[in-house]
Parts: C-alpha cells; sequence; structure tokens
C-alpha cells in the first residue's frame, strides 16, 4: 500500500490482504467497515501460547499448548466417524480427535512428525485427548511458542478467527507505523494524572498483551490499557451529550410570563397543600421557561412524590403565556390517567385539551391534529405518537416527557427537533421516578439539568415489604379475602415470565381465573397489554371508583396508576424484573394513608443474590438506596435496569464494571471543553460507539446544523 499522508484509521478494511467483498461483508455484522473500527474490537478473552505444557501435566478442562510426536494417525474404532492422532512427549500420551478432516490432512499427520497444538484437554475414552486442536507442524529450528497471549475476538458466521486476527495485526502495524494515526486525544496533563498509557500502546496492549500479564487481570478492568479506552468512550458519550446542550442552548426559545393569578387559582383548587419540594422544583423550572433559551430540565422524584402536578404547573405557565404543551407518557394507560387529571385540574380555564395515541383513527384523530396545527388545543396529552411525523403544532413552548427512563437518548433528541417554529424551540421538562445512582445520572443525563423532589407528601406511611417463596401462595390468596373484606382493594401482578406479550396476558387471564374460582366473594378485574383501550379503561376507572376490589395485571401498571384505597400489591416471580422497576410497582401501593403492604411471591428456590436483591426492597423504601445498591450487587456486563429501552450501548465501557470510572468523566470533560476545545469533536468522532451514538451523531447534524 502506497504510504500517503492520510491517517490509514479511515480506510476500509478491504485495503488489508486477505480481506475481501465476502469478509468485508462478514465484518459488517460487527460494525466494522474501517481499520479504526477494527482496532476498537477487542479481544473477548486471551489464550496462553507463551509456553508448552508437559502432556504430563495436563488436566482436563486446561486450554493449553502442547508439543509431540506423532505415534499414529488412523480412523476411530467407536462412536463417531472421526480420525485420532497420537502424540507423546517425555512425559505422556494425548489423543487429538478431529471429526472433520482430509484424506491430505491425515497424510500429514503421519509418525514422527513433530506437532504443536492448542485447545481444551477433556478426558476421553483413552486418556486425555483434545477435540479439533488448532495444530502447527513445526519445521526444525522452529519455537512453537508465541511472544505474546493469543487475543480471541467476538466472531460472526463465516469469519474465521485466523481471518480477523490477521486483519487486526495488520490494522494495527499500519496505524502504530503511521505519523498521523492514533493521535492522542487525551491531554497530557490529565492522561499522566490518571496513570492511562497513550491510545497507541493501550490499543498495542489489548491486542498483543505481553506474556507477564495474566489472562485474568486482562478481563476484570483493573489493566490501565482497558480503563484508558474505557475512560475514553465514556467520555466521549458525555461530551457528545454537553456538546448537545450546548448546541441547544444557543436557540432560541419563547420565555413565558408567570401569571400569578392562575397559578394561585389553580393551586387553590388542590385539595391539599404543595410540598416544599414541589415548590422548589416548579420554581426553578419557572425561572428557567422565563429565559428566552430552551430550557432542558430532568425532574427526578421518586414514586409518588407528585411529579405530574409539577407538571401541570409548568405547563399552566406556558399556557398562560400563550404556548402550546405536550405533554408524552410511555404508555396508554398513564397517557389516559393524565388526561382525565389534566381536564379535571384545567376545567376551569379555558384551556382546550386533546388526547392523541395510535390508537385515535379516522376523523377524530384529523380534529385532534387540526386543532394542534390551528391552536385551538392548547395542551395535548398523548404517547409517543405525538412526535409522528404527521403531528404538527402552531406554536409549541414546552415539551414534557413523563417516566424519561422508558424514553432512549434518541427519542429525547429527536423531540427537539420536533418542536422547532419559526426559530423558536420549546422548553423540555423531562420527569423520571426511576432514580438512578448519581454518577450514571451525571453521564446519562448530562445534557440536562437536574432537579429532584427528595419529598414525599405528608401521611405516607411507608410500604411494608415481604419476601414469601411461591408455596405459600394458597396462604397468600386467603389474606387477600381478609383484606378485602375490610373493604381495601389489592393488585395482583404478574409479571413477564416470557418474553412475549401474548402468553404474559394469558398467564394474567389463568391468574384471574384461578384467583375467581377461590375467592367467588371477590370481585376481579383484568387488566393487560393485550386489551382494547377502552375495555382496559373501563377496567382502570371501576377499580378506581371502588366497583372492583382486586386488579390482577400485567406490569402494565408500573407507572402512575393511583388508586389510594389500594394498600395491597402481590408481586409474581419479582425475581425476574430490575429492583427500580419492582419499586416503580410497588410505588402504586402506599399512596393514601393506610397501611400498605407488598409481598414479594418468589419461585423458589432462589439464589443466593436473588435473595439479597429482593432483601433491598424489603429493608429500604428509597429509590435512590434502592438503584445504588442494584447496582453493588450487579456483575460486570448486565445492562441496568435491562428493561430501560434506548439504553446508550458501550463498545468497551461496561457502567458496572467501570463505574468507579463515571467520577472523573464530568470533571475532566469540563476541563476539556474549557482548555482544549479543539479534542472534542475528535473524541466524538473515535466513539461512535457502535450504532447508538452515531445516529445520536446523525442527530445532531439534522437538528442542530444551521
Ligand atoms: P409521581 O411522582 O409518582 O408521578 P403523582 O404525581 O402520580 O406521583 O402523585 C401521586 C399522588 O399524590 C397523586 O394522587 C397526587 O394527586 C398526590 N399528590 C401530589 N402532590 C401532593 C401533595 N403535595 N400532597 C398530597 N398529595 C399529593
Ligand atoms: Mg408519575
Amino acid at each position: 500500500m502506497a504510504i500517503s499522508t492520510e491517517d490509514p484509521q479511515n480506510l476500509p478494511v478491504t485495503k488489508l490482504t486477505g480481506i475481501g467483498a465476502q469478509t468485508a461483508v462478514r465484518l459488517q455484522k460487527l460494525g466494522i467497515q474501517s481499520l479504526q473500527d477494527l482496532l476498537f474490537h477487542l479481544p473477548q478473552r486471551y489464550q496462553d501460547r507463551t509456553r508448552t505444557h508437559p502432556i504430563g501435566n495436563l488436566i482436563p478442562g486446561l486450554s493449553a499448548l502442547v508439543c509431540g510426536t506423532v505415534e499414529f494417525t488412523d480412523a476411530s474404532q467407536r462412536g463417531r466417524n472421526s480420525v485420532i492422532c497420537r502424540i507423546s512427549d517425555h512425559s505422556g500420551l494425548l489423543s487429538l480427535r478431529f471429526f472433520h478432516f482430509s484424506v491430505q490432512q491425515m497424510q500429514q499427520l503421519k509418525p514422527g512428525v513433530h506437532l504443536s497444538c492448542f485447545g481444551e484437554i477433556r478426558q476421553g475414552y483413552n486418556g486425555l485427548e483434545m477435540i479439533h486442536p488448532e495444530y502447527h507442524i513445526i519445521q526444525p529450528g522452529e519455537t512453537p511458542t508465541e511472544a505474546t497471549l493469543t487475543p480471541v475476538y467476538p466472531l460472526t458466521e463465516g469469519l474465521a478467527q485466523s481471518t480477523l486476527r490477521r486483519a487486526i495485526k495488520q490494522a494495527l502495524t499500519l496505524c502504530l507505523n503511521h505519523p498521523n494515526s492514533l493521535s492522542e486525544f487525551l491531554p497530557e496533563n490529565i492522561r499522566l494524572a490518571l496513570h492511562y498509557p497513550s491510545i497507541a500502546e493501550a490499543l498495542e496492549t489489548l491486542h498483543n498483551p505481553p506474556a507477564h500479564i495474566s489472562t485474568e487481570t486482562l478481563l476484570n478492568g483493573d489493566l490501565p490499557a482497558l480503563k484508558r479506552l474505557a475512560f475514553e468512550e465514556l467520555l466521549a458519550h458525555h461530551l457528545t451529550l454537553l456538546l448537545g446542550k450546548q448546541h441547544y442552548k444557543t436557540w432560541q426559545a419563547p420565555s413565558f410570563d408567570l401569571d400569578l393569578k392562575a397559578k394561585q387559582s389553580f393551586i387553590a383548587q388542590l385539595p391539599f397543600q404543595l410540598t416544599k419540594a414541589q415548590l422548589r422544583v416548579i420554581s426553578e423550572i419557572e425561572a428557567d421557561c422565563s429565559k428566552p433559551q430552551p430550557m432542558l430540565r430532568l425532574v427526578q422524584g421518586d414514586v409518588g412524590s407528585g411529579k405530574t402536578l409539577v407538571a401541570a404547573i409548568s405547563a399552566l405557565a406556558a399556557l398562560s403565556s400563550g404556548f402550546q404543551v405536550a405533554l408524552m407518557a410511555p404508555t396508554e394507560l398513564l397517557a389516559e390517567q393524565h388526561f382525565r387529571n389534566f381536564s379535571q385540574w384545567f376545567a376551569h380555564t379555558d384551556s382546550q385539551i386533546a388526547f392523541l395515541t395510535g390508537q385515535l383513527k379516522g376523523k377524530a384523530r384529523a380534529n385532534t391534529l387540526q386543532a394542534l396545527a390551528d391552536g385551538n388545543a392548547g395542551l395535548v396529552i398523548g404517547t409517543h405518537a405525538l412526535f409522528q411525523d404527521s403531528v404538527n403544532f402552531q406554536n409549541l413552548g414546552l415539551v414534557i416527557i413523563d417516566e424519561q427512563h422508558r424514553f432512549g437518548v434518541q427519542q429525547r433528541l429527536a423531540l427537539r427537533a420536533k418542536g422547532q417554529n419559526q426559530g423558536l424551540v420549546p422548553h423540555q421538562l423531562v420527569m423520571t421516578a426511576t432514580p438512578i445512582p448519581r454518577t450514571l445520572a451525571m453521564l446519562q443525563y448530562s445534557d440536562l439539568d437536574i432537579s429532584i423532589i427528595d419529598e414525599l407528601p405528608p401521611g405516607r406511611k411507608p410500604v411494608t415489604t415481604s419476601v414469601i417463596p411461591s408455596e405459600r401462595r394458597e396462604e397468600i390468596i386467603s389474606r387477600i379475602s381478609h383484606w378485602v373484606a375490610q373493604k381495601r382493594q389489592a393488585y395482583w401482578v404478574c409479571t413477564l415470565i416470557e418474553e412475549s406479550e401474548q402468553l404474559q396476558c394469558e398467564a394474567a387471564e389463568n391468574t384471574a381465573t384461578y384467583l375467581q374460582q377461590t375467592l367467588p366473594d371477590v370481585r376481579i378485574g383484568l387488566v393487560h397489554g393485550r386489551m382494547k383501550a377502552s375495555d382496559k379503561d373501563a377496567v382502570m376507572q371501576a377499580f378506581k371508583q371502588g366497583e372492583c376490589d382486586l386488579l390482577v395485571a400485567t406490569t402494565v401498571i408500573e407507572v402512575g396508576v393511583d388508586v389510594a384505597n389500594a394498600g395491597l400489591m402481590i408481586i409474581e416471580n419479582p425475581e425476574r424484573l430490575g429492583l427500580s422497576q419492582l419499586h416503580q410497582l410497588r410505588g402504586r401501593v402506599g399512596r393514601g394513608s393506610i397501611e400498605s403492604y407488598c409481598l414479594l411471591l418468589y419461585q423458589s428456590p432462589l439464589s443466593q443474590t436473588g435473595k439479597q436483591r429482593l432483601a433491598i426492597l424489603r429493608e429500604s423504601n428509597d429509590g435512590f438506596v434502592i438503584a445504588e445498591k442494584d447496582l453493588e450487587l450487579r456483575g460486570p456486563g448486565e445492562i441496568i435496569g435491562n428493561r430501560q429501552t434506548g439504553q446508550i450501548q458501550f463498545k468497551i465501557a461496561d457502567l458496572v464494571r467501570d463505574r468507579a470510572l463515571l467520577e472523573q468523566v464530568p470533571s475532566v470533560a469540563q476541563t476539556i471543553c474549557h482548555q482544549h476545545p479543539q479534542v472534542v469533536h475528535a473524541l466524538i468522532r473515535r466513539w461512535p460507539g457502535g450504532a447508538a451514538l452515531q445516529k445520536l451523531d446523525d442527530l445532531f447534524h439534522t437538528v442542530y446544523s444551521p
């Protein structure tokens, strides 16, 4: 290849020897197109071929490099059609067994040939054996060992480990030897303070680790080379969001004039007083919205802390300044509940409230769209259907997203594009009841200012939680009948057992039928995701009005549903859900002033960690504490709250394994923005972070390009 001044990292993989069009297609399945992509495709583990093991020392389970002389090669007499090649060294005998082989191969392995082979040792019929080892005929004078540990890369169908190794080796050599490649973007003083190797050293170490590093160290995240890459990836992600925020703040937004009278009469109609925390957060929002720059604010508040009212009073500020408001909820059920609440709260105002979900069709939909387009509807409540292309606003001033954790970063950014109108963008308020550990919040929401409602309305009693094995199911069922006899209501939640909504709904139906047979006097309702919206609504209404005692439901009731007289919740198979999600579900009870209970009915036997996790819920009612503990108990590689859709997938960083690194990210990002702004874009570009960040990047271009 001719030397050019251009960075070889940007070259397509087909420029490498041995990579043709077909291999390129396979590499693309791994997200690899350029040499840079190859370099950042890290091994998932390593093999140690830096030393040979005497056959006499081998034990089953060990993966080892072994050298020996062929004694014989012969077709096996027993079992499947296979070939056995017996080798020996001075210490013992080892059988190599091949199920796929060619005549030529058999002829090569003739007695007296000196062989090195690598593979996992197992116990065979006649002593130790290796199945399909990688082998190599040693020529006189050749050493069988390798100088560095051997990387094992994640593969895809049709791609051989050896092809990928050769390609990465070539890419690494090209880039390491090129003066304009693998530039260092971390400022020197920061890098040295963190004890990180340069990017070039880090990649070299991870692809070709020196023999003295143990394979465990390479994987457990302690190696500076790996830390450095993970750190840089997190930093790039953080910078991407910060940049998004900076850009967004350069736009103009409508500034709202506060109508104090309207606000006072709004608050006066409520049957309770707002908490101090609610008032504080409302004033933070009002201060943001009175400025001509768009607000980007996240309100975090535990379940039941009263976020909906904070949203409503923020909406009031927009409406009384003559701007439209869109409130998006993650489920129809929650959207409907908000719609009912808002309709009641805003009844005394002259604002028209519209409702828009995917279910709305035909003429009704057309009318709603029309009302939004010409501004007749001031406030619209709905699901993500709100942000389809066909929806246009006359003058959208405020976007509120409830239960933000259900939506992804991309959706958050796409929304910003939506509201843009005559050079003005809307203010944005996002709300979440899923407390995430502070360090993660700083990373995931670094494009947002954060307000926290750290107080629950007075009089709330903590929910008493018990962890109970499924063997005691009947006892629990009889407890329901006592409960209901006291004119109280309860929930029975069937969790996701199968990854299919259909099956989940069937499970809920069966449970409802069974409970009805066992408890003939109890009025039982059923809601699940497959029911028609109107049917769901009817059941929910009946439950709310007390016409139904026990609501059997799938996790559709997770968010927002609010019935004060329902103080008992049974959750089946809680071990299958994330703790934060369980905490959310549990938040449906304990809403009124009655004593309330949550029974976690687990399927036994339950693992030690499983028990520990559920015990956290029993011991704490604080969503933040639960989130922190949950994180501590998770092993590397487990995704945070696996039901949280739209989460960024990192290429190298692992939010659990690398959580100590997160602490340093925000301050380093600040330093870089202020002192080394020239590397910000370079860093972001180096880390497309797989599809997710790439999409993010595209969005920035569509949203922010002048
Ligand atoms: P979340 O923060 O989980 O969304 P909600 O907004 O649904 O909580 O509020 C939970 C319940 O508390 C609702 O019934 C709501 O009317 C009530 N609520 C909200 N604020 C207060 C308050 N300051 N005092 C008493 N009850 C309140
Ligand atoms: Mg809510």
